[in-house]
Parts: C-alpha cells; sequence; structure tokens
C-alpha cells in the first residue's frame, strides 16, 4: 500500500470483513469484503440486507480489482500544456488555486450561469457536487438522461404522469421492448424473470437481436431495429377490434376513446408486418395473450434500449406503450404496471449548523430548449447546445464522458474543445479527460466511504451504508467530496463545506432514529416506515386525473392526438445497414477493458460485430472475416461474427464506449471493435434533446486482398 488518506472502514475494524455494496452501477449489489492476499474477495449475500444479491455479475466481480489495476489511471493532479503536447502533474493545492482563479474568471465575465458540471455513473459524492455548482451560484448540474433515456421518460410522464414499474413477481405475461434483463447485468432482476418463469408467466421479448432474455422467452419478436412504434399500434388495433381491451378502465380512468378507436382501424396486423417484420399472425398471438392474462399482464416500460432514446420516434413508442397498457387495464394492478413507489426521504444537515449555499433560482441553461421535459432533469447533451451558443463557458465533468458517451465522439471532442475551461474528475484517462485543462484524480469506489443509500421495497423503506474496503492506494488521488471541498475553498466559498462525510451520513439517518455507527457496523437498517400498496386504484397524477388517448399536449408537440406511426428519422437505403448496440452479460457501462474481461471468460470478444448470417453468405462474407464498415462518418476494419439470430437489416455492436471514441492514437486497451456511436452523426431530437444513438447507417465492405484477411 501506498500512502493513506482516509483511514478506512476496513483498516478501522482489524481486517475484519465489512459490509459494503458494488459501485457498478445502481442496483448496488451488497457483499461482505475482506482483503485477502492483496485482493479484494467479497462474500454472498448479505442476508437481510436490501440489495442483496447471490452473486456479484462479471462486471461487479472485475470491478474488485479497479483499485490495483494501473493501466490509464489518473494518480496526480494533471495540467494540459498551453501548447496541447501532453500534461505535466502538479500538486492538489497548484491545480485547486488554478482552477479556482479560472472559474471565479468565468463567473466574473459571464455570470455564474456560464458554468456547468455533468455527471455519470457511478459519481458518488454528488452531494458535494451539487454544493459546489450552488455555492457558486449555478443551477446547472446535469446528469445522463439525454444520453439514456429522456425520450422514453418524457413519453410517459405526459401520458400517465410518470413512468411505471412492472411487477414481475406477480405477472403473468409480460412483454419487454429493446430491453433485456439477462444482459442488464442485475443478478436480483434475472433471478426474478426467471422465477417468473417458473411460476408460469409468459415472457415476450421483442428485440432485433436474440438477447439474453430472447433466448428464454416464450416468444421472441425479431423486429425491425427502429419499428417496434408498428408493433404496438398492431397489437392496439387487435385488442379494440377483437374487444379484449378493458372496457371498464377505460370508461372509467381515460377520454378519448372512441377518437383512438377510429384511427386505430388501419394499424392492421398486416400494416404493422409491413412495418416492422414481425409476422401478423405473432402480433395477433401477442395481443391475445397479453389481453389473457390481463389485467395481471403488463408491456413494460422500457428502459434505455432500443427505445430510450435510440430513434426519432422513440418518444411516441413509450406512447404506444403506455396506450397498449391502459388497454389492458394494468395500471395500478397486481402483475401489472405499479404505481409510482413513496419517496424516502432523507434528513439533511442542519442549515444552523452548517452554512448550507442557496440554490440558485431559475432553471438549467439549456431546458428552455425542450419544453416538454421535466427541467430538474438536466439534459446532458443540451451542455453541446449550450456550448455552442456560447452561453456554457467552463465544464466540470465528474466520472462522466460527453466526449465518447453522449453521441458521436468525434464531434463532441470538437465541441467540448470551444469551452473557456473544462475540468475532468475521474479514475482514469477517458476521451474527455485527455481534451481537458485540468484533470483531477478520483478513487475508485472501494476506496472511500461512499454514504448512506436508500431502497423502497413492497413493503418497507431500508436505508444502507457503503462501507470503504481499502485505504485510498495513491497518494494524490481524493474522493469527489474532498475534490469539491479543496475547489470550494480555493474558490472563497468553503465556509459551505465544514462537515465530515459522517455529519452529512448521521444527519440523513437521524429521522429513522438510526444510529450511524450501527449502520455502518451491520451495513443496513430498517426504517419503520410503513408503505403503502403499489395497487389498486390507479396513480394517475395528470391534470384532470384521467389519461387522454387523444391528447392536445401531443398534437401540439406535433406528435398527433394519438400516437400513431413515425418513421425513425433515418432509413438505411438497399445495402445499407442499421448500426445498433446493446449489453451482454458481460459487458460494462464505462470500459471495454472490463467488458473485454468478461467476455473472455465466457469465450467472446468485443472485437467484433455481428451480422445476420444469410445475410452476409449472400455477400460472400465468412463468419471471422475482417470487413469495413463504411458511413460518411469514416471508415473501419472489424471482424465479423455471423449469426442466424440478428434481423437482417442491421449490424449489431458492443454497448461499451470504445472502437474509434477511445482515439486510435492512444492505442490504449478500450480500442476495440466499432464503437456504438462512431457511424451515427451527432443530432438532438428536436422535441427531448436526445442523443438519437440508432440513427444512423452503414455500409459493408469486404476486403479483397487475401493478406488483409490474414490478421
Ligand atoms: S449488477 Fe453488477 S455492476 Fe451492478 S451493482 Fe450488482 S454486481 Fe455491481
Amino acid at each position: 500500500m501506498k500512502g493513506v488518506i482516509e483511514m478506512a472502514s476496513a483498516v478501522k475494524r482489524d481486517g475484519r470483513a465489512v459490509v459494503t455494496t458494488c459501485g457498478g452501477c445502481y442496483a448496488d449489489c451488497a457483499f461482505a469484503a475482506r482483503v485477502e492476499d492483496g485482493r479484494v474477495v467479497a462474500e454472498l449475500p448479505v442476508v437481510g440486507h436490501p440489495c442483496a444479491a447471490r452473486a456479484l455479475c462479471a462486471r461487479g466481480r472485475h470491478r474488485l480489482a479497479m483499485p490495483f489495476d494501473e493501466r490509464d489511471r489518473i494518480v496526480h493532479p494533471m495540467r494540459r500544456r498551453r501548447d496541447g503536447s501532453g500534461f505535466d502533474a502538479i500538486t492538489l493545492d497548484e491545480a485547486f488555486a488554478q482552477i479556482a482563479e479560472r472559474l471565479l474568471g468565468i463567473v466574473d465575465g459571464h455570470g455564474p450561469r456560464a458554468l456547468g458540471m455533468t455527471l455519470g455513473v457511478p459519481s458518488f459524492d454528488r452531494y458535494w457536487a451539487y454544493r459546489f455548482m450552488h455555492a457558486l451560484g449555478s443551477p446547472n448540474v446535469y446528469g445522463a438522461d439525454g444520453a439514456c433515456e429522456v425520450s422514453r421518460l418524457t413519453g410517459w410522464e405526459h401520458s400517465l404522469g410518470y413512468s411505471p414499474a412492472s411487477d414481475l413477481a406477480h405477472t403473468d405475461c409480460i412483454m419487454y421492448l429493446g430491453r433485456s434483463i439477462v444482459d442488464s447485468s442485475t443478478m436480483g432482476a434475472v433471478d426474478a424473470l426467471n422465477d417468473a418463469r417458473r411460476r408460469g408467466a409468459k415472457i415476450i421479448v421483442v428485440d432485433p437481436r436474440r438477447s439474453g432474455s430472447a433466448a428464454l422467452a416464450d416468444r421472441w419478436l425479431r423486429v425491425r431495429p427502429g419499428c417496434d412504434l408498428a408493433l404496438l399500434l398492431g397489437i392496439a388495433h387487435v385488442l379494440i377490434a377483437e374487444d379484449l381491451y378493458d372496457h371498464e378502465f377505460v370508461a372509467r380512468y381515460t377520454t378519448g376513446f372512441d377518437e383512438l378507436a377510429q384511427a386505430a382501424r388501419p394499424w392492421t396486423p398486416e400494416w404493422a408486418e409491413s412495418m416492422c417484420d414481425v409476422p401478423a399472425a405473432e402480433i395477433v398471438a401477442t395481443a391475445r395473450d397479453l389481453a389473457a392474462a390481463a389485467p395481471a399482464a403488463v408491456v413494460d416500460a422500457g428502459f434505455h434500449g432500443g427505445i430510450g432514446i435510440a430513434y426519432a420516434n422513440s418518444t411516441q413508442t413509450a406512447r404506444a406503450i403506455c396506450l397498449v397498457d391502459v388497454l389492458l387495464g394494468c395500471i395500478g394492478h397486481a402483475g401489472g404496471a405499479l404505481n409510482p413507489p413513496t419517496p424516502l426521504v432523507l434528513g439533511d444537515l442542519d442549515p444552523a449548523r452548517f452554512a448550507t449555499p442557496p440554490v440558485p433560482r431559475g432553471t438549467k441553461l439549456g431546458s428552455q430548449r425542450y419544453p416538454l421535459v421535466d427541467p430538474e432533469r438536466g439534459l446532458c447533451t443540451t451542455i453541446g447546445q449550450s456550448i455552442l451558443a456560447g452561453d456554457l463557458r467552463g465544464l466540470i465533468v465528474y466520472a462522466s464522458n460527453p466526449g465518447a458517451g453522449y453521441g458521436n465522439a468525434g464531434a463532441w471532442l470538437s465541441i467540448l474543445e470551444q469551452l473557456d475551461l473544462l475540468v475532468t474528475v475521474d479514475i482514469r484517462w477517458s476521451e474527455t479527460a485527455r481534451v481537458s485543462d485540468f484533470v483531477l484524480p478520483d478513487v475508485t469506489y472501494l476506496e472511500a466511504d461512499r454514504g448512506v443509500g436508500t431502497v423502497v421495497g413492497a413493503n418497507d423503506a431500508r436505508v444502507f451504508y457503503r462501507n470503504a474496503v481499502l485505504p485510498v492506494q495513491h497518494d494524490d488521488t481524493r474522493p469527489g467530496r474532498e475534490i469539491f471541498a479543496g475547489l470550494a475553498q480555493a474558490c472563497g466559498v468553503g465556509e459551505y463545506f465544514q462537515f465530515a462525510s459522517d455529519d452529512l451520513a448521521a444527519a440523513q439517518v437521524a429521522p429513522f432514529g438510526i444510529d450511524l455507527d450501527e449502520l455502518k457496523e451491520r451495513g443496513w437498517a430498517d426504517t419503520g416506515m410503513a408503505l403503502p400498496s403499489r395497487t389498486g386504484e390507479p396513480a394517475i397524477p395528470l391534470d384532470g386525473g384521467k389519461i387522454a388517448l387523444a391528447s392536445d399536449v401531443w398534437e401540439r408537440a406535433g406528435l398527433g392526438r394519438v400516437p400513431g406511426w413515425i418513421a425513425p428519422m433515418v432509413e438505411p437505403s438497399p445495402g445499407m445497414f442499421r448500426l445498433i448496440s446493446g449489453n451482454r452479460p458481460f459487458e460494462s457501462h464505462t470500459s471495454r477493458r472490463l467488458a473485454a474481461a468478461g467476455a473472455a471468460e465466457v469465450g467472446s470478444d468485443l472485437d467484433a460485430v455481428q451480422m445476420n448470417a444469410d445475410v452476409a453468405a449472400r455477400m460472400g462474407i465468412v463468419d471471422g472475416e475482417v470487413v469495413e464498415l463504411v458511413s460518411d462518418m469514416g471508415r473501419d476494419r472489424v471482424r465479423v461474427e455471423t449469426t442466424p439470430y440478428l434481423h437482417p437489416a442491421c449490424i449489431f455492436t458492443s454497448a461499451a464506449p470504445g472502437g474509434r471514441s477511445s482515439g486510435a492514437d492512444t492505442g490504449g486497451a478500450q480500442a476495440l471493435g466499432v464503437g456504438p456511436l462512431d457511424h451515427t452523426p451527432l443530432r438532438w431530437d428536436p422535441l427531448t434533446g436526445a442523443a438519437l444513438t440508432q440513427e444512423n447507417a452503414v455500409r459493408v465492405e469486404k476486403i479483397t486482398e487475401r493478406e488483409d484477411n490474414n490478421e
């Protein structure tokens, strides 16, 4: 071990196992951690923990080695040379002082709203990040929705008032669109899906590729990419035409049914088949299966996947999912779409004891461009527009990577270079870090306490604590909280950071009578809150309390009063393919290196794209052959895996950032395969600001010279 900045819980406890959670994603899977022979060993399950899991997923397992992985690790504060030729290490105090001078210069010249911060996953010390921006007077803190699921969320929020969770534990029939529970790496969700199968629930998966979930489904509908909307309209048509919809629900909780029924007449299964390539008979059978199980049946509200932000019709697709669920009468019903959970509100620092900055007035910069989107959301994609408009001059990137994850990498990197100041706080050298003015070294999730988390279950609400497992491994690295407190001090607003992380954690759990030391020792505690059931009278938090099946809101937005057909923005011409991406169980959100390790474990690799076997055969392409993917965005050499389990209109690549987005000249471990956005032009959805990640078209060219295929 090198220097120890903050004594970690594991050390305090004399090497005994400490209960903590995985920092790989929001699932926060719990494990008891021990350090043995310089390795972190995880023991599972932690019985009773609200995030108990029987095992870590591949991503979580590989992350246990993160603190010891030196590749691309940022270990010192770095300042970019004026001539752009590289970086020099500086001290933390120098970094804080020089960054503060430039932040304050921007505030003086352009006002605090010219500063922004974007947060990724995982950015553990968000509390400090928000507080720092508020102390400087800026409301501009952005999250990942614009690059993740803002279209889907917006579609639901103006149709039902919220995006509902599916009651998988009690459903008799569930349909997923472009979302693969099995590949999303959350072991608890995979178990729940398998439990549903064992109970006899019917699982239907709609996906252009046979995903991990499709492989275990009762029915896999191989939809044409970008055309899920047509499938949903076809199902709605059958439910109405065959009188399979829930008359009572429609009468009590909706308006506009007659107008909808009129509009739905042309959405016949045959029409839907012509648009989405799912056979009409399958569409009819799916509608009947859902109706037979209703109201314990649901079309899942979705996640990132194929409908979150991928297409210009993603918002309309979410509207259509809501429509089908309404026709099934499953809103607020056991086995259907659950009412929203009761929020668990944690306590906060007492402002009488700890100086607290006021929350800046006004909405976040960029939110005015998308009035349908909740302005609190803070769309990360609007950062690019605000930079181009000259409104945003200084940006802090905390555990995020706009230079690769918010859209086309080349386009985003050139936008970021227009900033007066770009600061990245991260663990490794990302694309964004490489073009930053300053880079500040964060610690891995095992090297610092990460505070209190919450879980609201079906019947209870529990809190948990994310204990540190290791001391800090590199002298100059710091948890985000120390970085923001140091910057605040240098900016002259240090009075807002005169508290320890334990002060905050104790204040957060105090309303529930929970002792912080006991919480840390056990790892979790019950708040004792009694929660109302999430089934019963359906929650419809909309004006008038009814669901408008024919809606003025959507008509004004240009999507029509009822959710009719809208084509994707880009339709690949004959001979072209759509480049789609997705997760496999070994994928990682952040790094192809971690994903590659997981892939190797299961005998696969990321350095290839998948192509429909029949199409490949017609083009004379054999499995394993190296081809070129070509578009207006560039040309990539890549190996092809042929498969019968993929729609012929698309090429599939891993969702993990990598490929060209990592910069071929870096030669880094992430430069594998073809990045999911390498052939997608930078566009923003005019309605929601979404990144439109699959609005693209690529050509596959054979490389005929034999030597090229001997690579
Ligand atoms: S699902 Fe995987 S990455 Fe996410 S917290 Fe659990 S083990 Fe970690």
